[in-house]
């Protein structure tokens, strides 16, 4: 491949190095939140990218600059042959970092191929410790099966392992404490992330919890020490309660946007290349891809997202801004 590496940087002088890929806009699950069955829409088998495609885009990624792959969904363990695709994406030369994030439902069953494709760290959404309410959050009842799942990738010795909870107001906020505790015990990073005004929330919606409140929360359990961040980190500021075998994050896309710093592309599983999770712009390269296009044509759709990519998302986002639902982004 005859293509310049390490071009890209955006228009304000970020480098982009973190590409999220959807593999599937399919999931097992139906959280409140992010709500893939009201989609009213699949895609088509033959719209979302087949592996060798995720593959080559991947390829050209990465000569252009990409080190970090985290992969997602909808759930990409319930896409077929993810763990093979898992293996293909980590023997790319100069990919430095893959990661995954899964609801944890399928995880036992495919343990062994992720842990084998060289992936270390997974971000598992995890929104209470209550089987009921997690029942009421997903749609099913896997709580158990989940934790057990988290129990089984500890002792696999996965690490980091970070619990993504999503602060959902009168819902899962009066757990807060709860799964802040998990990081004393276990070394597991919990992670508290503002509810986005993504897809399509019933019309009544109560404002989100703000990172502020559920610090406050946290912080009845003690004092938070900071935790250095290093270069790669992602958007979490990080702290460790006193004592605590893990950590604790918190995630303010809502309160305190962290655009200014932000390093992503994402690759939507209808092959749109997105520059910011709360915008519409979007480059499709599936379709020059699908013509038969050149790698270096392909990098230009790449360039030409990056060159796209807005400084911020609006402040605030009304209900009719909401972009698309975030089974099909991925998150
Ligand atoms: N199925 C996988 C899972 O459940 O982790 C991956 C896809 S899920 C869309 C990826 C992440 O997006 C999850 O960690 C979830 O917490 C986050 N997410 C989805 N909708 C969100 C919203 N409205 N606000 C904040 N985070 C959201």
């Amino acid at each position: 491949m005859e293509l310049e590496k390490n071009r890209l940087i955006d228009s304000y002088k970020r480098r982009l190095d973190y590409l999220r890929i959807s593999i599937t806009d399919r999931c097992n699950l139906n959280c409140l939140y992010c709500n893939p069955l009201s989609t009213e829409t699949k895609l088509l088998h033959k719209e979302i990218l087949r592996y060798e495609e995720i593959l080559r885009i991947a390829r050209i990624g990465v000569h252009l600059g990409i080190t970090k792959i985290r992969v997602t969904g909808g759930e990409p363990l319930a896409r077929k042959g993810c763990c093979d695709f898992l293996q293909q994406l980590g023997e790319i030369d100069g990919l430095k970092d893959i990661s995954l994030t899964t609801n944890g439902v399928l995880l036992n069953e495919h343990i062994d191929g992720i842990h084998a494709a060289g992936v270390k760290r997974l971000n598992i959404s995890l929104d209470s410790l209550n089987r009921d309410k997690y029942h009421q959050i997903t749609g099913h009842d896997v709580f158990d099966r989940v934790w057990a799942n988290i129990q089984l990738a500890l002792a696999r010795g996965f690490s980091p392992i970070k619990l993504n909870m999503v602060v959902q107001s009168g819902i899962n906020d009066d757990e807060i404490r709860e799964l802040a505790r998990l990081s004393l015990n276990h070394p597991l990073h919990v992670r508290f992330i503002e509810q986005m005004p993504i897809g399509k929330p019933p019309a009544k919606t109560a404002p989100p919890v703000l990172v502020p409140a559920i610090r406050a929360c946290v912080e009845s359990l003690g004092e938070l020490i900071p935790v250095t961040k290093a270069a790669t980190d992602g958007p979490a500021d990080r702290y460790r309660l006193r004592g605590g075998k893990g950590e604790i994050g918190f995630i303010s896309p809502v309160s305190n946007h962290f655009c200014s710093r932000c390093n992503r592309l994402r690759l939507t599983s209808d092959g749109r290349l997105l520059t910011c999770l709360l915008s519409d712009i979007s480059e499709d390269i599936k379709t020059p891809l699908r013509r038969g296009l050149l790698d270096n044509d392909l990098a230009a759709v790449f360039l030409r997202a990056v060159g796209r990519k807005p400084f911020s998302h609006p402040e605030a986002l009304m209900p009719s801004q909401q972009p698309e639902q975030m089974v099909s982004i991925g998150g």
